[in-house]
C-alpha cells in the first residue's frame, strides 16, 4: 500500500497526482475553520458528507482536515492506494507517552434498496433519535470527539484522532495508519475504537476472511454426466462442505463462551455459474465469509478447506478432465480481537463508564489490527450495533450524550497534572 504523509500546512506536498488533485483543488470548507460545533450540529455535519466504501471519504477528511486546522491542530493522511481516500490522524495536546488514541472509520455501508423513512444523508430527529446513515455506526462518535476538541486545551497527555477508510469492506483501510501511529506517536496507554457498543466495553470480536472460490468444470450434454464435470454441482458439493464445519463447530462449541453465536462460521454469501439445464457447467464461483473465535485464526479454517478441494475433490475432477480444477482468490483478512478484563485500555473504560461488565461480540471491527501492533485496546462507543447497517439508521440522544460525558471524562482525566 503507497503510503502517503500530508503534513497540514499551507505548503502542503503530495506526491500523487490524482492525490494532489483530489486534496486541494476543491475545498469549500474553509468557512469551516475556527468554528464550533455541538455534538448534534457535527453529526449533521459528518452525515452528510456520504462516504460510502465504495466512493471517496476525501470530502469529509478535508472538511475535517479544515475543521481542526481551524483549531491550531495538523492533520496528517494516509492515501489509499489509488488515492481516492484517506485515513486521517491527528495528536492534540503534549508530544508525550500515555495518551489515548480514539479510533474511527470514515466510511458507511450503502442504503441501496433500503426503505428509509427519510434521506439517510440528512439527519433527522424523531422521538429522541437521529436517524441517519453512520449516525451510529461511526460517525456518532467521530462527531462527538471532534466537537469536544476545543474542550481539549489543558491535556497533559494527548489524545490522538485516528479516523480510518474503508473498514465495513473489511477493514482495509487502518492498517497502513496503524503502522504510522506506531512508528511516529509517543506510546500511547491505550486505544478506545469507538464502535457502537452502547457505551460498554467490548473487548473481544471475531476474525474474518472473505475468498471466492472459482470451480472450473467440462462441458458436456447433460445427458453424459460420465464424461463431464458440472462446475455447479461441484460447487454445491464445496459449499455443504462449509456447512457441514459449521455444523461440527456448533457441536463443539464452548458453553462459557460469550459470542453469539460461540463458534466459527463458514458462510457462502453468493453463488454464480452454469449456462442451460442441459449442459454440465464450465464454470461457477462462489464467496466465502469465515467469522472466527478470536483465538481461531480463519486462515486455518480457509487451509482446511484449499486441502479438502486440493487433495479429496480435485484428483476425481482432472481424472475426468485434466482442464477441470478448483481455485481461489484469497481477500480481506481481520484478525479476531480478545483482551484481557485487566488490560490497561479495559480498566480506563470502566473507571470513566463506570460500568463493570465487559462484552463480546460476532461483529469484527479494527480492535484486533490495534491489538497485533501491540497497543492496549478496547471497543467502546455510542450507539447500538442492532441499529448499525440497518434502514432507519439512528443513534438516541441519550446515547449522544453518553459518548459526550464519557469523553469529557476522558478529556479530564488526561489534564491531571
Ligand atoms: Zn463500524
Amino acid at each position: 500500500m503507497s503510503v502517503l504523509l500530508v503534513h497540514l500546512s499551507t505548503n502542503a506536498v503530495c506526491c500523487s497526482r490524482s492525490f494532489a488533485a483530489a486534496n486541494r483543488a476543491a475545498r469549500p470548507y474553509a468557512s469551516a475553520m475556527a468554528r464550533t460545533y455541538s455534538p448534534r450540529e457535527m453529526i449533521d455535519a459528518l452525515v452528510a458528507l456520504p462516504t460510502v466504501s465504495r466512493d471517496s471519504n476525501l470530502e469529509l477528511i478535508h472538511f475535517v482536515q479544515d475543521y481542526l486546522e481551524g483549531h491550531g491542530i495538523a492533520s496528517r493522511l494516509v492515501a489509499s492506494d489509488c488515492g481516492a481516500k484517506a485515513n486521517l490522524y491527528a495528536s492534540i495536546g503534549p508530544e508525550v507517552e500515555g495518551g489515548v488514541v480514539l479510533s474511527g472509520h470514515t466510511d458507511v455501508v450503502p442504503v441501496d434498496g433500503q426503505p428509509w423513512s427519510s434521506d439517510p444523508f440528512v439527519v433527522t430527529e424523531r422521538d429522541g433519535k437521529l436517524f441517519g446513515r453512520g449516525t451510529c455506526d461511526m460517525k456518532g462518535f467521530c462527531a462527538i470527539a471532534l466537537s469536544l476538541v476545543p474542550q481539549m486545551t489543558r491535556l497533559t497527555r494527548p489524545i490522538h484522532l485516528a479516523f480510518s477508510y474503508d473498514e465495513e469492506v473489511g477493514c482495509v483501510g487502518a492498517p497502513s495508519m496503524i503502522e504510522r501511529l506506531k512508528a511516529e506517536l509517543p506510546e500511547p496507554a491505550a486505544v478506545i475504537v469507538g464502535e457502537p457498543t452502547s457505551m460498554q466495553a467490548v473487548t473481544s470480536h471475531k476474525g474474518i476472511f472473505h475468498f471466492d472460490t472459482f470451480v472450473r468444470g467440462f462441458e458436456v450434454h447433460s445427458s453424459q454426466q460420465h464424461r463431464g464435470v458440472s462446475a455447479v454441482m461441484v460447487a454445491a458439493e464445496l459449499i455443504n462442505w462449509l456447512a457441514d464445519r459449521q455444523r461440527r463447530n456448533a457441536e463443539a462449541a464452548n458453553p462459557d463462551c460469550l459470542m453469539e453465536p460461540p463458534f466459527t462460521t463458514l458462510h457462502c454469501g453468493t453463488v454464480a455459474g452454469g449456462t442451460a439445464h442441459n449442459i454440465t457447467a464450465r464454470d461457477c464461483q462462489f464467496v466465502t465469509d469465515i467469522r472466527s473465535l478470536p483465538e481461531e485464526c480463519p486462515l486455518e479454517a480457509f487451509e482446511e478447506f484449499a486441502e479438502h478441494c486440493r487433495e479429496v475433490v480435485e484428483p476425481r475432477l482432472k481424472a475426468i478432465a485434466p482442464s477441470a480444477g478448483i481455485s481461489f482468490e484469497q481477500h480481506a483478512h481481520v484478525p479476531g480481537f480478545r483482551v484481557d478484563e485487566n488490560e490497561p485500555a479495559v480498566a480506563l473504560v470502566r473507571e470513566l463508564t463506570g460500568a463493570n461488565s465487559c462484552q463480546e461480540v460476532a461483529y469484527a471491527a479494527e480492535a484486533g489490527q490495534f491489538q497485533q501492533a501491540g497497543f492496549s485496546t478496547v471497543i467502546c462507543g455510542p450507539g447500538s450495533i442492532d441499529q448499525a447497517h440497518q434502514p432507519d439508521e439512528y443513534i438516541s440522544l441519550d446515547q449522544v450524550e453518553a459518548g459526550t460525558v464519557f469523553l469529557e471524562k476522558l478529556i479530564a482525566r488526561l489534564s491531571q497534572a
